[in-house]
């Protein structure tokens, strides 16, 4: 399911990677699986950068939680995770929209994630909130909050993006963005698509990753089936569903001495922030076979990795599924 690049990046890193996606509700692979093939030393770590070693290490330490637990594994996103003090935490999305269709499927997406019954689950962990943000193009980070945009970033084949800050262990900002230019077009310009596309970007910044990456309908905004076309009535993979709430317990199953989630008053400009530019994204790390998804990362000088999840339109996908969609890569 997912394609590696960089020889060197062959690595214990990139098997949890795919282990994780390949896994779902209806394959009860247990963490172990993960576990013997984190052991195995495939690649020495002198080949590895130092951006790298930090992920095995987190890989590993992400095992001694989830052996306790022996959950099913699935769609988290790394072992990131916004650090809470109290379960259920709230992050605040900002409500960076321009307009009504975007505003409503906006607060539709924060009010799925806060409503885990209506999806067959229990409990959320983490709950969403609303907050105002005078929009701009650039959708600029703000500390301890997701900021939600969208604007006609251009003809760069991407439908939307998600970029989270890392530190640690602990997502510390993000942002997703929505892009226009390919929105105003008849292909994916329907409130399904739209709402499927925006409910992704959002939950990618909780630390959630896809379910499926092959194209198929499982009925959760994380995976690609596609709205568009014949498919563009469909309300399927519109909203999330119960296995996506479970895989947030197990992400967030711990409480943390400290809190990377913005307070009432605590909101900052971030530091390190990550734009539209597909320069700015740093190395590609894996890429779905069908070439929708692909995930970038970037190390920042204050010591903090800026990871981007990609969501590219169908045409920049069929062009070359294998390829790095970037312009001049
Ligand atoms: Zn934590
Ligand atoms: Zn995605």
């Amino acid at each position: 399911m997912v394609m590696k690049f960089d020889g060197k990046w062959l690595s214990r890193v990139s098997a949890v990677f795919f282990v994780a996606l390949l896994s779902s509700c209806a394959t009860p692979a247990v963490r172990e699986d993960s576990t013997k093939i984190v052991e195995a030393p495939i690649v020495p770590t002198t080949a590895l950068s130092s951006n790298i070693e930090t992920e095995v290490t987190k890989s590993a330490q992400f095992e001694k939680v989830s052996k306790t637990n022996r959950k099913p594994a699935s769609n988290a996103w790394g072992t990131y995770h916004w650090a809470r003090q109290t379960s259920p935490a709230t992050l605040k999305l900002g409500n960076c929209l321009t307009n009504a269709v975007w505003r409503n499927h906006f607060l539709q997406a924060s009010s799925d994630w806060n409503s885990p019954t209506t999806f067959g689950a229990t409990s959320t962990p983490l709950l969403t909130l609303p907050i105002t943000c005078t929009p701009t193009k650039r959708c600029s980070m703000v500390v301890g909050t997701t900021q939600v945009c969208n604007g006609s970033y251009g003809r760069n084949g991407w439908l939307g993006l998600a970029s989270i800050n890392i530190s640690g262990d602990h997502i510390t900002q993000g942002s997703a963005k929505m892009n226009d230019t390919y929105f105003s077009l008849a292909t994916y310009n329907n409130a399904n698509e739209k709402q499927h596309v925006m409910c992704q970007e959002i939950a990618h910044t909780f630390g959630l990753d896809h379910q499926s990456v092959d194209g198929s309908s499982q009925n959760t905004c994380m995976d690609y089936f596609s709205n568009t076309g014949s498919n563009a009535t469909s309300t399927q993979s519109t909203r999330p569903n119960q296995h996506d709430f479970d895989e947030l317990s197990i992400i967030y199953g711990h409480l943390d001495s400290t809190t990377t989630l913005a307070g009432a008053t605590t909101l900052a400009t971030a530091a390190s922030d990550n734009t539209d530019n597909p320069n700015d994204w740093g190395a590609l790390r894996s890429q779905s076979e069908n070439g929708r998804g692909s995930y970038y990362e970037r190390s920042n000088q204050d010591g903090s990795i800026t990871v981007t999840h990609v969501y590219w339109t169908e045409d920049a996908a069929a062009k070359c599924p294998s390829c790095d969609h970037r312009p001049g890569y």
